[in-house]
């Protein structure tokens, strides 16, 4: 039986990066060593960093005046690192409203500024994108963030937000790599490797170079982006194995057409799943507004909750794994991120139509 993982982090990988990797596990190259037994100064992972941040930057077109930072920590110290770092001096920031994740960056904001919501979805529990000309933005604040894609609630902008001067700072971490992006419109993106890169314990962060090297006073040396920007990542240990799984997903996407091929399967996929839901007659409901919906992270309720202890364990029996909704969210959410084919969703999409027909 083919199994289908729809967790939304740590989350399914391309089966042949985990193939290429189990291959190269002892051995990497002929260099006679695991590359988790490399050092990190070595020509052998030096040269599998190097190519990682060259793939990564072809692919997403990421412009020379930008740096690229593999660091530890999270998308959560990310939620620290940024007003530590970005503040430059002012003494507030505006903060978009959309869910879990953006409340969490918020929360973290307040400790170092006046973090101004400039809107929020939270009236109608967290299942729409505010519209751009309801933001109350703070003339003065030093960068927007804003999460392009919630995780939890599964809703995903369509449309960027332009906010001329100030940096626009992206948690992108659910939705990296899955649509193209116009970096030079940002200030900043960062992304926790465990949804759409590869293993959890990298954080991918790209920044302008020109927001660099301004930070708060009492910034720790590890959590000041200079530190690892004029280091190239290397100013202590990276973490070097799940760089270089990174480095093969981004090959595989290169492979596969990269990021413009990877949106049309993603548009595909996710089309069919919400048309099944659409198409349900109410058995299942996604609660997110049309325009909004994510094509990474699918939620969706059952008729009856009470059924959704015999759902998840019917789907476990096909192979369709880790269904479970989010606790804030009840009924299911399926994840159905770049690596998740497109087998994967019309699977899942079978089973959903065959249940609702014996249990309608
Ligand atoms: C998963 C997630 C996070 C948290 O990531 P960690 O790496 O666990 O800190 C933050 N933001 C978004 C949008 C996420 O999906």
């Amino acid at each position: 039986m083919t199994i289908y993982n729809f967790s939304a982090g740590p989350a399914v990988l391309p089966k042949e990066v985990l193939l290429q990797a189990q291959a190269e596990l002892p051995d990497w190259h002929g260099s006679g060593m695991s590359v988790m037994e490399m050092s990190h100064r070595g020509k052998e992972y030096m040269s599998i960093q190097a190519q990682a941040e060259a793939d990564l930057r072809e692919l997403m077109g990421i412009p020379a005046n930008y740096k690229v930072l593999f660091l530890q920590g999270g998308a959560s110290q990310q939620f620290a690192m940024i007003p530590m770092n970005l503040l430059r001096g002012k003494t507030s920031a505006d903060y978009l409203n959309t869910g879990e994740w953006s409340k969490k960056a918020i929360g973290e904001a307040k400790k170092f500024c006046a973090a101004n919501v400039v809107a929020s979805n939270a009236d109608r529990n967290c299942t729409y994108i505010p519209a751009f000309d309801s933001w109350q933005r703070d003339p003065n604040a030093a960068y927007l963030h804003y999460t392009p894609n919630e995780t939890i609630g599964g809703v995903e902008f369509n449309w960027l937000p332009e906010v001329g001067d100030v940096p626009l700072v992206a948690d992108m971490s659910s939705n990296i790599l899955s649509r193209p992006v116009d970096v030079s419109k940002h200030g900043l993106i960062y992304a926790g490797a465990q949804k759409n890169i590869g293993p959890a314990g990298l954080t991918l962060v790209i920044v302008r170079d020109d927001l660099i090297g301004q930070t708060v006073a009492g910034t720790p040396t590890m959590l000041d982006y200079k530190t690892h920007a004029d280091n190239d990542s290397m100013y202590n240990t990276p973490p070097t194995y799940g760089i270089y799984i990174a480095g093969l997903v981004f090959q595989w996407l290169k492979k596969n057409g990269g990021i413009a091929a990877m949106e049309q399967t993603n548009i595909a996929k996710a089309g069919l799943l919400y048309a099944a839901i659409d198409a349900s007659n109410g058995f299942y409901n996604c609660p997110v507004a049309l325009s909004d919906r994510s094509r990474m992270n699918v939620p969706f309720t059952l008729k009856d909750a009470a059924l959704d202890g015999d759902f998840l364990k019917q789907a476990d029996a096909r192979g369709l794994l880790q269904l479970k909704g989010h606790r804030s969210v009840g009924g299911m959410r399926a994840s159905i991120y770049n690596a998740m084919p497109l087998a994967g969703v019309q699977t899942l999409v079978d089973f959903m139509n065959e249940f609702a027909k014996k249990n309608g």
